[in-house]
């Protein structure tokens, strides 16, 4: 097992450059994973037993150290990812954010309850249930947005008194080792690293590990899902999308351009939430390609709109921009592509349907369907029509409306008037429906709990002679059929009470 240090960043193979022993970074072949999983494993109690509000304070020092750390971690994200400089900022302060949010509210929402007896049975247990974490969390994500959701994921369960092991995208990992080296500087326990491997490293640890959170296809997470029901550990699982946006003939169409381009082409359409299909009610389906052509054609390169993250992805792309025009696709905007520099021209295509895999399958890249709908319920079903079911937008001046849409479309979120609004509300739970995953990701105090298995703890309120337990043998005493018959009276209304 190798342990590294963030010298410098990498070359196209990304393997990070510098090695220091006893860092927390790993590298490591997949027949290391064990040690480095029961090496947590060892470290975990003592970390639980801090108390969360220790654990927060580590997170809070930590936060502190990423912000005096920044623009180092920033170039790693947009060298790996070829983002914006922009957009790695925006990456970069989400997890400070989440951390600010969480420390916060970590220590209330891990309390231990004291739940009131449920009937006359219990009347003498004083009951605990206290957040017991799983030891040992593997977070293991995808390339798109390799910092943001390595951290998103690994923060709540270090709160909940988890350790936790990340395996970034073998193609993105420097961000992610930057930010983790900082846990070692300032001190912290040892019970945060990184595994930096292929996919075979994060198969290994879907072996080791208690709880594996998964962002990434649908194909490996129905892999891991299955592996883990074999082993009876729990997953969550954030997959694929193929987000729809309904744009209803009231919508302000400047508003609706606008926000549908940046939810298509944010990150370069790499974005799980990415809008990748548009229908707009035929009435201001001319006006609305316009506008949204004549926005994205003014979007700069570079500067607006990265390259993709890998020649793969480029490939993916080209392959549905190509499927779309041999069957007679028309391009609204955009349309060159450049394998060389993975470059895809952010791009409007009309004249699309549902033959085409730009508009069946996840793209993940700047391509952005538009189709012409009758009314809003050719919309809904078309929307519906999907197998995946992340998240939607609905676009329209009458709100109530857009709700009442919403509560119709089969996404675990929906924004009206935005796009990947919810994906920043750390408050409310970002959760795939359908193929688009299981479980989900924040939510306020779910974000930690799903780290946590209850533990209830019964005691008596005060010290009882044996002959007091009334449920126990022998089964012959009146004792016991006068307590059953108090148990029905109790339990039922009406005459069944006074039955047996
Ligand atoms: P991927 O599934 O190929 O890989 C994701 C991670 O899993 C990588 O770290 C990879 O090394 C690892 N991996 C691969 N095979 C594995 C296995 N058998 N066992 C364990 N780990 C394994 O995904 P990708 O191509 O890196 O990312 C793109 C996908 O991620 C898209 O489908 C996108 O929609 C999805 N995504 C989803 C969300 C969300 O929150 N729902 C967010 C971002 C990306």
């Amino acid at each position: 097992m190798r342990r590294l240090s963030t010298g410098g960043l990498n070359d196209e193979t990304s393997q990070p450059r510098g090695t220091t022993e006893g860092g927390a970074i790993v590298t490591s072949d997949v027949a290391d994973v064990p040690k480095l999983v029961s090496e947590l494993r060892a470290a975990q109690p003592a970390w639980e037993n801090l108390g969360v509000e220790a654990r927060a304070r580590w997170l809070r020092r930590w936060a502190d150290w990423l912000l005096d750390n920044q623009e180092r971690i920033v170039a790693a994200l947009a060298a790996d990812t070829g983002k914006p400089v922009v957009e790695a900022r925006i990456e970069f302060t989400v997890p400070v954010d989440l951390v600010k949010y969480s420390a916060r509210h970590a220590g209330q929402w891990l309390r231990t309850g004291h739940p009131a007896p449920p009937n006359l049975l219990n009347l003498m247990k004083k009951t605990t249930v206290a957040h017991r974490p799983y030891p040992v969390v593997a977070v293991i994500t995808p390339w798109n947005f390799p910092l943001g959701l390595s951290l998103c994921d690994a923060i709540p369960a270090l709160l909940a008194g988890a350790t936790v092991v990340v395996k970034p995208a073998s193609a993105t990992p420097n961000s992610v080792i930057a930010a983790i080296e900082g846990w070692e500087q300032i001190g912290a326990p040892p019970v945060f690293r990184v595994l930096h491997g292929p996919g075979s490293s994060g198969s290994a640890l879907v072996e080791e590990a208690d709880f594996i959170q998964f962002t990434g296809s649908t194909e490996v997470g129905t892999t891991i899902a299955k592996r883990c029901a074999e082993r009876l550990v729990p997953c969550g699982l954030e997959l694929g999308g193929k987000d729809p946006a309904i744009v209803l003939a009231d919508a302000d169409l400047d508003l609706a351009a606008h926000g549908i381009a940046w939810g298509a082409l944010a990150n370069a359409g790499q974005m799980c939430t990415s809008v990748e299909r548009v229908y707009v009610e035929s009435a201001v389906y001319p006006e609305f390609v316009a506008k949204l052509s004549a926005h994205v054609g003014s979007l700069r390169r570079g500067a607006d709109v990265g390259p993709l993250v890998t020649e793969d992805q480029f490939d993916i792309v080209r392959a549905h921009l190509d499927d779309a025009t041999a069957a007679g696709a028309r391009i609204a905007a955009g349309g060159d592509t450049d394998r060389g520099s993975r470059w895809v021209q952010p791009t409007v295509l009309t004249g699309v349907d549902h033959t085409m895999a730009c508009v069946r399958e996840e793209t993940f890249g700047p391509l952005i369907p538009v189709m012409p709908v009758e009314n809003v319920e050719e919309a809904i079903a078309l929307a519906n029509s999907s197998q995946y079911g992340l998240s939607a937008s609905v676009w329209t001046r009458d709100v109530r409306r857009g709700r009442a849409i919403a509560a119709r479309l089969e996404a675990g979120a929906v924004n009206i008037n935005d796009s990947h609004a919810n994906v920043f509300f750390f408050a409310a739970p970002m959760d795939g429906w359908k193929q688009s995953g299981l479980g989900g990701r924040f939510g306020g105090a779910e974000s930690v709990l799903r780290y946590c298995r209850p533990q209830t703890v019964t005691a008596p309120r005060a010290p009882l002679p044996y002959q007091r337990y009334l449920l126990w043998f022998p089964y012959t005493g009146t004792g016991a059929v006068v307590l059953g018959r108090v148990m029905r009276a109790l339990a039922a209304t009406g005459r069944r009470r006074w039955g047996w």
